[in-house]
């Protein structure tokens, strides 16, 4: 069975002090709640709060709650002020990088070329990703959308082994639903889902493709999660604005 995965991406927000809040509230809701320790709970802080993140983490020793990096650079060390390498994120005591969000695509100009050696630099490491996609409104208007998700799964995916590509974790995000309150519905959601797997299971087989959670993100709130967490190809959200507040996160893990 594959993994059912909530994780939270608070972008640029948060201050320690809230950071040390929300986790310490969505942990003890999680004891609390008895969430199947099969569901992987992931927090995604900015750079500067990992290691006080992994630090609390620690200190309530529950193995499915998982550490996530935003991004990271596609070499090792030198000169690229700003940038933070995988083995610096694996220092800290991270779990997983975020790569591709829309977000990296659209203001850093993320090429798939780029998030390929992104990929790759990860999985040397030893660092699994969550790999993001989406289509543009305008693409999706124009029936542009499978096409896209094709080449950004191709272009940056599809040179790996099917063993690395099991390190992965899909995240299909509509831009137009990212930060915008307009959610995808669940069965456009689904059908997306559909044919990525597809895509999967044309190149790599039914073992792998079966095996590969594909998470959904885009204006994933408590309202709307459990619709979009009941189709049979969406195994889990990838969420922005409702992971900054405990009590929503939590409605959203227990959707799942
Ligand atoms: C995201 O940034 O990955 C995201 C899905 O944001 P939101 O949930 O706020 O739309």
């Amino acid at each position: 069975m594959r993994s059912k995965i909530v994780a939270g991406n608070w972008k640029m927000n948060l201050s320690s002090v809230e950071i040390s809040k929300l986790v310490k509230e969505v942990a003890n809701q999680i004891i609390e709640g008895e969430i199947s320790s099969d569901t992987k709970i992931v927090f995604g802080p900015a750079f500067p709060y990992l290691a006080l993140v992994r630090e609390i983490l620690d200190s309530f020793h529950l193995g499915n709650i998982l550490l996530a990096a935003q991004n990271c650079s596609e070499i090792d060390s030198g000169a690229r002020t700003g940038e933070t390498s995988v083995g610096m994120l694996k220092d800290v005591g991270c779990d997983l990088v975020i790569i591709g969000h829309s977000e990296r695509r659209k203001f850093h100009k993320e090429s798939n070329e780029l998030l390929k050696l992104k990929v790759d630099k990860s999985l040397e490491h030893g660092l699994p990703v969550i790999f993001c996609i989406g289509e543009t409104l305008e693409e999706r208007e124009q029936e542009k959308l499978f096409e896209v998700i094709e080449s950004q799964v191709s272009e940056a995916l599809f040179h790996l082994s099917a063993e690395d590509l099991s390190k992965i974790v899909l995240a299909y995000e509509p831009v137009w639903a990212i930060g915008t309150g307009v959610t995808a519905s669940p069965e456009q959601a689904q059908e997306m889902h559909q044919f990525i797997r597809l895509l999967i299971d044309k190149k790599y087989g039914f073992e792998v493709s079966d095996k590969m959670s594909i998470l959904y993100g885009g204006s994933v709130k408590p309202a709307n999660a459990a619709e979009l967490f009941s189709k049979p190809d969406v195994d889990g959200g990838l969420v922005g604005g409702a992971s900054l507040k405990s009590g929503d996160f939590f409605e959203i893990i227990k959707a799942i």
